[in-house]
């Protein structure tokens, strides 16, 4: 089984694979902004993002020079900031004590801050052809799949036991051609919800399409509903047209990122007395909550967040960067130049549309 597997998977993946960007040079800095890119995002979404990245930085060491919000301008959009901090601090870290290169073995990438077995395992196996097997959840729902694996993927048994499939089925030397090959099948093929099973390389070995079972596996235990958070936000706008911003803590999700400030919904609170409570605290301001702008709703990972966005102006005070790093006064015009989480972004779009009706 592993031979059939292994050889009709190296064959189709030969004539099927996708032109990527990423796939025309595996030096280790470009293995390692692609995979951490991927995480979460399909590789179609990536794509512009990858370029834009490789053009502002086109080296490690360029990265590791450029100021930190120059690198999260670039991310902007993709989400999961912290990732982009911490390859910022990678990138100054590698450049500082390992001048400029990274560690050719296993272990030495894995002990790199914000290196994981999963990226260790991809740059390891991608730029150096190390033997190591790289399980994502594309890799995970093939193999469970291929082995009509009854246990819940996403435990600790489940997880050990998919990685040591993946092991025993890598083909020694070929790690970036197989790793790339299983990863790709799950992508174009192997489907979460419409497996093309009548075009896979895999089917004659393939035991959940023996049972014609296909989409029962990956076995998942059921998620808990993500919990639904309200928040007041303001922009608040000054006398002379610029507007009101400030930049999230480093410690905090998002953080580093700029927003227009405001806050969580307490229990009996009305959306104008949170947002009035919200700056208050945030920026040492009394402000008059004026009429509502838009209501943006948006989904993490963790949660789902439902923004009230009113326009508002300062009564009393003058702001100062109390629960935030930083604030600024802004044109409109210049707010693009910063970076903004999504939401923010539905925020100042919603903003340009009032103002062109005007
Ligand atoms: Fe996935 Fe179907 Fe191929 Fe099995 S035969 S690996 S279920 S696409």
């Amino acid at each position: 089984m592993r031979q059939i597997f292994v050889a009709n998977l190296l064959e189709w993946f030969e004539e099927n694979k996708r032109d990527l960007p990423w796939r025309k040079n595996s030096a280790p800095y470009r293995v390692w902004v692609s995979e951490l890119m991927l995480q979460q995002t399909r590789a179609d979404q990536v794509i512009p993002y990858y370029k834009r990245f490789m053009k502002a930085f086109p080296s490690l060491r360029a990265l590791a020079l450029s100021p930190r919000q120059e690198v999260l301008k670039v991310w902007e959009g993709l989400g999961y900031y912290a990732r982009a901090r911490n390859m910022h601090e990678t990138a100054q870290f590698l450049v500082k004590e390992k001048k400029g290169r990274f560690p050719r073995t296993y272990e030495g990438l894995k002990e790199l801050p914000g290196i994981g077995p999963y990226t260790a395992a991809a740059i390891g196996s991608l730029a150096f052809n190390l033997d190591e097997a790289v399980v994502d959840g594309n890799v995970a729902r093939v193999l469970s799949r291929l082995f009509a694996y009854s246990q819940d993927v996403g435990s600790t048994v489940g997880r050990k036991q998919i990685q040591e499939w993946a092991n025993e089925l890598l083909p020694k030397g070929r790690a970036a051609a197989f790793n790339e090959s299983v990863m790709e099948l799950g992508a174009l093929i192997c489907l979460p919800q419409s497996p093309k099973c009548d075009q896979c390389p895999l089917k004659s070995v393939c035991r959940a399409y023996a049972k014609r079972a296909s989409t029962r596996y990956p076995v998942k235990k059921k998620k808990k509903p993500v919990p639904h958070k309200v928040a007041g936000v303001a922009v608040v706008v000054r006398r002379d047209g610029k507007l009101l911003i400030d930049q999230r803590n480093e410690e905090d999700m998002l953080g580093g990122l700029w927003e227009f400030p405001g806050g969580k919904q307490e229990t009996g609170e009305s959306i104008k007395k949170c947002i009035k409570r919200e700056i208050k605290e945030e920026l040492g301001v009394d402000i008059k909550v004026g009429k509502h702008l838009t209501t943006v709703y948006h989904v993490y990972s963790h949660f789902t967040l439902e923004l009230h966005v009113h326009w508002a102006k300062i009564i009393k005070g003058r702001p100062r960067a109390i629960e935030c790093k930083n604030y600024r006064w802004v044109d409109f015009v210049h707010l693009r130049e910063y970076p903004f989480s999504r939401a923010d972004i539905y925020i100042i779009e919603e903003i340009s549309r009032q103002k062109s009706k005007v």
